[in-house]
């Protein structure tokens, strides 16, 4: 659970036994928030608020950001985009540090109160937004470059992008029945036939001849919020992009898109912090979002029982250990195996 300080300080803590440490993250407050703490424990301010009267926002005032802010976003990402080079040299701080002012404009959004924040997340995740603007125009060279950059970094990431997914989808679910590596397309459930991943995930087997049997190999963006966290990952958590995200989060539509698209970006999360040399600080960014996203009772549930969070979780550990094993004779080797075969069959219960 996150307090701001001043719900804190304006909370009623007689009787209560807790630990503090501070957040040098930000993040957001989960005051208010019935499904993170008992209404008794909410200060002053957000017990009065529970009410319906809070007054609504002239239509006309929030217009302008309405319509200036998706191409404002669309700038951040065609920046990053073009920002991006492989292998990851460290020219990356470069690119971020031209970005900063950008970001903190964002984050200074994301204070100015709910109906801002409304105003973001409707851009955030509107589909057909993304859909008109992300692509580049035939006539926009520059964007149509970066929209090249932009597959070619999914690519590198041993991601497939949609378009070619598509055309092999047929094909893999074929071979799928067999257990065949890289077939399961976890992510696009909704697009493909619902029904398949069940009974693909249990065919898995833990063996080094299919290295990549069931973490997802497969991202499809249908949203700005979907590439702004494919980004952040790239850049490795920057620390300013992860304030916003997170400065984000009392937008309740917001919060239930954003917990699905970490847990869609799991996997590629994993990836990246395997390849990481920054990664401490990296894993310390990742510890925090999930503190913030799974003190959410109703939300981790919610995340298990329709993206599959734990089954995604279980399968990334195992992955994780399975990379670190190393020949040996010795007995250890065969406890550490068994722990992984352990692993499995957990993950194997969990489906
Ligand atoms: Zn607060
Ligand atoms: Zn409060």
């Amino acid at each position: 659970m996150s307090l701001c300080a001043e719900c804190f300080n304006n909370g009623d803590h007689t009787g209560h036994d807790f630990n503090m440490f501070r957040s040098q993250a930000g993040g957001a407050c989960d005051c208010g928030d019935s499904n993170v703490m008992r209404d008794s424990g909410f200060c002053r301010r957000h017990r009065l608020r529970t009410g319906e009267n809070v007054p609504s926002i002239p239509r006309d005032l929030l217009l302008m950001s309405e319509m200036v802010l998706p191409r404002f976003i669309l700038c951040i990402i065609q920046y990053l985009r073009d920002g991006y080079i492989e292998p990851a040299e460290r020219d990356l701080q470069k690119v971020l540090q031209q970005l900063e002012p950008q970001i903190t404009f964002l984050e200074e959004l994301t204070k100015m109160g709910g109906a801002m924040r409304t105003v973001l997340t409707k851009i955030l995740t509107n589909q057909q937004t993304y859909k008109e603007l992300s692509m580049g125009k035939e006539d926009n060279l520059y964007a149509k470059k970066n929209y090249d950059k932009y597959l070619s970094a999914l690519k590198n990431s041993d991601l497939v992008s949609v378009e070619e997914k598509n055309q092999s989808a047929a094909a893999d679910i074929a071979v799928g029945a067999e257990g065949g590596a890289g077939a399961m397309v976890l992510l696009g459930t909704e697009d493909q036939d619902g029904g398949q991943s069940v009974g693909q995930r249990k065919r898995v087997k833990l063996s080094s001849s299919t290295k990549d049997p069931y973490i997802i190999d497969s991202l499809k963006h249908k949203c700005f919020l979907e590439e702004l966290l494919f980004w952040t990952i790239k850049f490795e958590f920057p620390q300013k992009m992860v304030t916003f995200l997170l400065n984000m989060l009392p937008d309740q539509d917001y919060k239930i898109t954003f917990t699905k698209t970490f847990v869609q970006h799991y996997a590629f999360i994993m990836k990246t912090l395997m390849k990481s040399h920054e990664s401490d600080t990296m894993s310390n960014r990742i510890v925090h979002i999930s503190v913030q996203l799974f003190s959410n009772e109703e939300l981790a549930r919610h995340m298990t029982e329709e993206c599959q969070l734990l089954d995604i979780m279980v399968t990334v550990l195992l992955y994780m250990m399975e990379s670190c094993l190393i020949k040996s004779e010795l007995q250890g080797l065969w406890l550490f195996k068994q722990s992984c075969v352990r692993l499995q069959s957990l993950r194997d219960c969990l489906v």
